[in-house]
């Protein structure tokens, strides 16, 4: 289970234009999305450019400018800061990003800048000229409206950088980073299977290098920007694939609205339902599961090859004992599709005796049309030191938070013997497949979500602290949440990390706490009781609402300052605000968990009078009319009810009652009627905080 951040960050929103043509290389383009593979590792051939005039300074292009126009022309590059503030881009603000295979240049850091010289690459200066030339001219010819349409869509992310620089690191070290990186490549190809799009790579248009950088960062070519997934002409191949689009089941079942339920109820729904299979038609047209070792033995046995070597790599630093062993048991559920042995593993890494944080497998289940399918992902991170804080402060408290929750949601549920992990902190290196998203990033999560390790609360918790702290990211931010909030409430805003730093502790806790996904109510567990998708938005919506309770018990307790419980509150309206930008359903009008979720909060928090919408009044950026206002005195108070009204629901397995909630608060229907109130705050928020692009997080990683 997942906290993803809905950010909200500015930059103006530029007329996007680039040239028709992708820069000439002299080494014929690979085809695109192609080259991710065991056998050509990501240290292939380097492209030479045709010698270009080089500008003598760089300071043609302005930071944003230079940013964006990099991804419409597919070359993966990256200003990271003014550093010198010379206004000019110098060698050492280069960064080459992660991940952009098949472009007219080799994705490697050397291939456009020379670290010990300090200089820029030939092939660095002509791509640099082709920007400038690109800049403000025209897309035309017969595919002009498709391919203007994507590039208003990637205009709506702010290309963000995440970067991890390994230079002081070993040779030994890096060497892991490198097949790690691998690795990362090959689950993005599964995951792009069960997404169903791996093959449209095929007809991404090779003069059209903006399609390119939609379809790496979508990796699909349906847009999914707010002002553009609606369009049908928006996507990186032309005749954009109409409907459904899914690798996990037969096509013909996809045009079947309820193919879902048909397989739930299916005699054989064990293999069929079953998250580690992809369900196929038997010669005989039956439906059956198949596993995903036969379903993706092209990926999964190099990733089991490559995972091996990482151990081998990773051996001989005494340090690393039990990444060793999680490394050697992933690669053995590569071949045998048995994730419990690697969980065991995965579960005995932590802050205590790792640097590193790794998992890579199949895990959640959001992004696929019956959330039933485990999708592939790697997540690597640094493990960074400063969660030992909150484990201290939290971790004797873990009894007492469950018995709350389990007080507040009342009969049938009793208190359990709760016994998980509190969160680690990790800094991301790179998020690959189902963790890598077209705009903003998981900012928390807690898994496993099978098998014994979940069922018993024996899994993991992390909080990743890298994303959004940048200084673009928080000053974005602040602009937004002026426009949205009156001068008064302004006052309690913080872009200090640390408030939603614990919001997001105890979010990832509350999974652990509680009724919970595998609480059994009458015999069901949740998704029997409420379907797949209303299930997870009561799960996400009971630990987004713990997170709101338990800051305020925390500061009863004195464990925390009136003062942070405070800044924590208002982040999370902040935060609950970018959710609900980010509209309710997804255009097959599947329920978006996180913006359902957010949505009744806010619905909940204004019926209780702690969060206000006040028409007469400026904003605190001074220029927008009307703004909300929150009353920290009474959020408390209803940050209890709710959590008492979820807690209880979802302890009793009360789907009427959830299914009120979302009617009343996400789709605005109070009493048949339209609830005007609800409406008007979703529509402001919507209009306000998609004046920003999000941003879209793209990785590079500095060897040398
Ligand atoms: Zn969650």
């Amino acid at each position: 289970m997942r906290r993803p951040l809905a950010a909200l960050v500015p930059l103006p929103a530029l007329a996007l234009a680039a040239c028709g043509t992708p820069p000439e290389a002299t080494v014929a383009p690979a085809p695109p999305m192609a080259s991710a593979s065991a056998s050509a590792p990501p240290s292939a051939s380097v492209a030479t450019a045709p010698p270009a005039a080089p500008p003598q300074k760089l300071d043609t292009l302005k930071r944003a400018d230079f940013n964006r126009l990099a991804g419409a022309l597919f070359l993966p590059l990256y200003w990271t800061a003014d550093t010198n503030k010379n206004d000019t881009l110098d060698p050492p603000e280069l960064a080459v990003l992660w991940g952009f295979r098949g472009g007219p240049y080799a994705a490697e850091d050397a291939a456009w800048v020379d670290r010990d010289k300090g200089q820029f690459s030939s092939t660095f200066l002509f791509s640099y000229a082709k920007m400038v030339e690109a800049q403000g001219a025209k897309i035309d010819g017969p595919d002009a409206a498709r391919r203007n349409l994507v590039l208003s869509e990637l205009g709506q992310g702010r290309p963000t950088l995440v970067e991890t620089d390994l230079r002081a690191f070993t040779p030994g070290e890096k060497r892991f980073v490198e097949i790690i990186l691998e690795v990362a490549e090959l689950t993005e190809r599964i995951f792009q299977k069960q997404k169903g799009t791996w093959d449209m790579r095929l007809r991404v248009p090779k003069g059209s290098p903006e399609s390119q950088t939609l379809f790496f960062r979508n990796q699909g070519p349906r847009c999914e920007a707010p002002l553009t997934q609606n369009e049908a002409a928006c996507s990186a191949i032309p005749d954009a694939p109409k409907g459904r689009i899914s690798g996990l089941y037969p096509l013909d079942m996809l045009s079947d609205a309820k193919f879902c339920d048909a397989l739930s109820g299916h005699a054989d729904k064990k293999t069929l339902t079953d998250p580690f299979t992809v369900v196929r038609r038997s010669p005989e047209g039956k439906p059956i599961g198949v596993p995903d070792t036969t379903a993706y033995a092209d990926e999964m046995k190099p990733i089991a090859g490559l995972l091996a070597k990482a151990a081998e790599v990773i051996a001989p630093d005494p340090k690393e004992k039990a990444l060793e062993k999680y490394l050697l048991a992933a690669s053995k559920a590569f071949t045998d599709n048995d994730w419990a042995p690697a969980d065991e593993a995965w579960t005995k890494m932590g802050v205590d005796n790792s640097r590193w944080y790794l998992r890579v497998g199949p895990d959640e289940t959001y992004e696929e049309p019956c959330n039933t399918k485990a999708l592939f992902h790697v997540s690597f991170a640094l493990i960074n030191q400063k969660s030992l804080k909150w484990q201290k402060k939290l971790d004797p408290l873990k009894i007492e938070m469950e018995k709350e929750l389990a007080g507040l949601a009342g009969p049938p549920y009793t208190a359990r013997n709760v016994s998980f992990k509190l969160p680690d902190f990790i800094d991301i290196v790179v998020n690959a497949g189902d963790s890598r998203s077209p705009f903003g990033g998981t900012i928390g999560q807690s898994l496993p979500n099978f098998g014994a390790v979940a069922n018993e609360g024996r899994g993991r918790t992390v909080a990743m602290t890298n994303f959004y702290t940048d200084p673009d990211s928080m000053a974005a931010l602040r602009e937004t949440t002026e426009s949205l909030f009156c001068k008064v409430t302004m006052a309690t805003y913080t872009t200090d990390p640390e408030p939603q730093l614990m919001s997001t502790v105890l979010h990832e806790a509350a999974h652990n706490l509680g009724p919970a996904h595998q609480y059994k109510v009458a015999g069901k567990i949740d998704r029997e009781v409420f379907g797949g998708p209303l299930a997870s938005t009561f799960e996400e919506l009971k630990a987004q609402t713990a997170a709101l309770y338990l800051t305020d018990w925390l500061a009863g307790r004195k464990e925390i300052t009136k003062e942070d419980a405070d800044r924590a509150h208002v982040r999370d309206v902040v935060w609950s605000f970018g959710h609900i930008s980010r509209g309710m359903y997804t255009e097959t009008h599947a329920p978006k968990s996180y913006s359902h979720l957010a949505a009744i909060q806010l619905g909940h928090l204004m019926k209780e009078g702690v969060v206000t919408w006040n028409g007469g009044e400026t904003a605190a950026n001074g220029k927008d009319q009307g703004c909300f206002t929150v009353d920290l005195a009474k959020f408390a108070g209803a940050a209890r009810s709710l959590m008492k009204e979820v807690a209880g629901i979802k302890g009793r397995g009360d789907k009427k009652a959830a299914e009120a909630l979302v009617k009343r608060y996400v789709d605005c229907e109070a009493d048949g009627k339209p609830h005007e109130a609800c409406q008007k705050a979703q529509k402001v928020i919507t209009e306000r905080v998609l004046r920003q692009p999000k941003p879209s997080f793209f990785y590079s990683i500095r060897f040398k």
